[in-house]
């Protein structure tokens, strides 16, 4: 009889932007006691602005230093890469072409222009490459730096925004007693910054993908069922290791491909539709 009612239930839940990839997830959901979320493009819109950018370097000029990063980011689809590369198309910056491109997750992007190799890297990375890293302006904002070799060039500020409803989400969260954990890729400051202002109190910055998915098989270990949702490539391990992986948004095919279940509309309150969908289902079945 399970299937029965699990079907009516994944299409009502379609009808409302849940997609269940695995049903077997709905009993477990009334057993879930963390949350664990990503920031960038789950809790924030993931629409980035350039704020700021300027050289770190004398060979260098500002004009330059950004001209080379939104031609590091052509071949990107991460939410900084898109808001960059928005950037420099509404200033009319041409850009160099772009040859061995990669994707370094968690980290940022490489690739070759004009002969030469560049990264455009996060902060903590950045520090790891370039020896003597200078005092930089700490912001409440994204930054990315670029290097060549091991010389910094300059660096990019991008600002997110929180989505309408994630205070909304976390307040309901924690009515289920369940407890909300952030999970970034993202540095210190900017993280604590948006979990302030969502009433999140646990945070992890700085995370590697491999990171991400440690954090949630220690939980696991110490007894808790773990639901966790994410948006991108870095999410993907975390999801698969989670008691229910939770893709929020078209996001990257790699999250979509390892989740049990996809919010198709990118709306954060659709966690708590599902949730009580899914607990609704469970009675009906028992
Ligand atoms: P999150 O976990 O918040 O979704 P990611 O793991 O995708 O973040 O990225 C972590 C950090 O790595 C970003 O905050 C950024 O500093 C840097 N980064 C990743 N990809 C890029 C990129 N394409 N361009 C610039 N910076 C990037
Ligand atoms: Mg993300």
């Amino acid at each position: 009889a399970i299937p029965l009612v699990n079907a009516k239930s994944t299409s009502i839940g379609a009808k409302n932007g849940l997609l269940i990839r695995n049903r077997n997830v709905i009993s477990i959901s009334s057993k879930i006691n963390y949350l664990l979320l990503d920031k960038t493009g789950t809790l924030t819109q993931g629409k980035f602005q350039v704020r700021k950018y300027n050289t770190l370097s004398k060979s260098y000029n500002a004009d330059e230093v950004i001209k080379l990063i939104a031609s590091l980011e052509q071949d990107s689809n991460h939410p900084i890469a898109q808001s960059i590369l928005q950037f420099t198309k509404e200033k009319e910056i041409d850009l160099y072409a772009l040859s061995d491109s990669n994707t370094l997750a968690g980290k940022g992007v490489s690739g070759i222009i004009n002969g030469e190799e560049y990264q455009l890297v996060n902060e903590k990375t950045a520090r790891e490459i370039v020896k003597n890293f200078p005092q930089v302006e700490s912001l409440n904002y994204t930054s990315s730096y670029l290097i060549k070799g091991h010389e910094l060039l300059g660096y990019v500020a991008v600002g997110d925004e929180i989505k309408k409803n994630a205070a909304s989400l976390i307040k309901q969260i924690k009515a289920l007693n369940i407890t909300p954990v952030m999970l970034t890729g993202d540095n210190e400051k900017v993280a604590q910054n948006i979990a302030q202002k969502l009433g999140i109190t646990e945070v992890h910055s700085g995370l590697m993908p491999a990171d991400k998915q440690k954090i949630v098989a220690t939980l696991q270990n110490q007894g808790n069922k773990v639901m966790m949702v994410g948006d991108g490539i870095n999410d993907a391990p975390s999801l698969a290791k989670a008691d229910i992986g939770v893709a929020i948004g078209a996001g990257t095919d790699v999250a979509v491909d390892s989740a049990d279940v996809i919010l198709v509309n990118s709306e954060p309150l659709d966690i708590i539709s599902f949730l009580k969908l899914a607990q609704h289902t469970q009675r009906k079945t028992v």
